[in-house]
């Protein structure tokens, strides 16, 4: 699994093998480092399934430079049918263009992924709530990461009286590390060891936040974050998680 240093936005990738299961590729405005990052990457598997969180620039923008990266070689760009907005058709035509195709599904089609949330139609709620929160399987079903985009407080709190804790280790935190997510209730339930931030270097959002980080450091959760530390590389080896970052390689007790 790898958390992508894209700048402000998300990219991660989880890999099955020689599949890949891509969830989010940053901003468009990183286009140069995204170009050079995904067309190194693409050749590490055979099969590419893609997904977006929502349509927000910072999520689906370098979706474009990964499509000219594969050269058609992609059918489907899923995302979900319950979050879609004024911005699918506009995605969906300049995706055609690349010979894949926008499609709209209720749930992440594959075995591995569990798809949390939005799982109907929700009036009232912004494009970062319907957001995707998904709970996807490492290759041996016993860990997982839960990927949450950009929900808000309100969603946490909705998954908390919807389902009992994921039981993943892994937690990718919402919205970069804003203030708006990540509240302790929500920790409680979630229960990870492991949670990576992906925020930009000296952004002005000023991701992630000091109540967020405390949040997290309260729950004795190890911290990762791309703006510090660079693209993170995680797997799962001898019974202990691998983390690499540009600061080095720590390994921690499942
Ligand atoms: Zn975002």
């Amino acid at each position: 699994m790898s958390v992508f240093d894209v700048g402000q936005g998300d990219a991660t990738r989880i890999s099955w093998g020689r599949q890949c299961f891509w969830f989010d590729f940053g901003s468009f405005f990183q286009a140069r480092r995204a170009k050079t990052l995904f067309e190194r990457e693409i050749r590490l598997c055979d099969q590419h399934l893609l997904a977006v969180s929502h349509l927000d620039g910072d999520h689906v923008g370098g979706v474009y430079i990964f499509l000219d990266a594969m050269n058609a070689l992609v059918k489907n760009v899923w995302v979900s049918s319950w979050g879609g907005d004024w911005r699918v058709k506009m995605h969906q035509k300049k995706i055609n263009n690349r010979g894949s195709r926008l499609a709209l599904v209720e749930r992440v089609p594959h075995p591995q992924v569990d798809t949390l949330w939005p799982l109907e139609e929700h009036r009232g709620l912004n494009a970062n709530e319907l957001s995707w929160v998904l709970r996807v399987w490492h290759q041996d079903r016993r860990h997982c990461i839960l990927l949450t985009g950009d929900i808000s407080k309100l969603i946490e709190t909705k998954l908390i009286e919807t389902y009992s804790s994921p039981g993943c280790i892994f937690l990718k935190v919402a919205h970069h590390g804003s203030k708006t997510s990540t509240s302790r209730a929500f920790l409680q339930w979630a229960q990870p060891k492991i949670a990576f931030i992906s925020n930009g270097y000296g952004h002005y959002f000023g991701h992630p936040h000091q109540t967020v980080l405390k949040n997290l450091d309260s729950h004795g959760i190890w911290i990762f974050r791309t703006d510090w530390m660079g693209r993170i590389d995680v797997w799962i080896e001898d019974q202990l998680i691998r983390v690499r970052t540009v600061k080095g390689e720590v390994h921690l007790p499942i």
